[in-house]
């Protein structure tokens, strides 16, 4: 996902190039917003943790790019493209570093395992949206 505070920026076109440019291939993409109910529910796992609230707000305050990437070790592979939670801990060239304005607001979201992939992308995507055929 491409993160509010980074459409917001302008940034979604140079974020999605470094995907493409890392080997990642769009299977399906969606501008789309996320009300605070829905980005409360995107982000349960943190829900009780201090800033769940302040993320809540932020991940429902503007519009966001929703992808279905494909690749060979894609979650582990997305995960260095984008770089540390925090920027300021993120490696040079990644997506974070490059453009993240804070630990909160990071420009982008990975899902953590191919389990998560497959719910993070049906939370966004009907089946025919992501050309599977079951
Ligand atoms: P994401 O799940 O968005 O890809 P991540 O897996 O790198 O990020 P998580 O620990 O899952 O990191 O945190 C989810 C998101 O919550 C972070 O990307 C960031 O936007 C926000 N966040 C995490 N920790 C903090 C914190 N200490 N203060 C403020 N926001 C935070
Ligand atoms: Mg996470």
């Amino acid at each position: 996902m491409i993160k509010p505070d980074a459409v917001a920026a302008g940034n979604s076109g140079s974020i999605l190039k470094m995907m493409e440019a890392a080997g990642f291939e769009i299977v399906a993409m969606k501008l789309t917003s996320l009300s605070s109910k829905l980005a409360g529910k995107f982000y349960e796992v943190h829900k009780g943790k201090p800033f769940y609230n302040g993320l809540v707000e932020f991940m429902s305050s503007g519009p966001i790019v929703a992808l279905v990437l494909k690749k060979e070790n894609a979650v582990l592979d997305f995960r260095t493209l984008i770089g540390s939670t925090n920027p300021t801990n993120a490696e040079e060239g990644t997506i974070r570093k490059i453009f993240a304005k804070s630990l909160e607001q990071n420009a982008v979201h990975g899902s953590d395992s191919a389990e998560n992939a497959a719910i993070e992308s049906s939370f966004f995507f009907s089946m025919l949206e992501m050309k599977l055929e079951n």
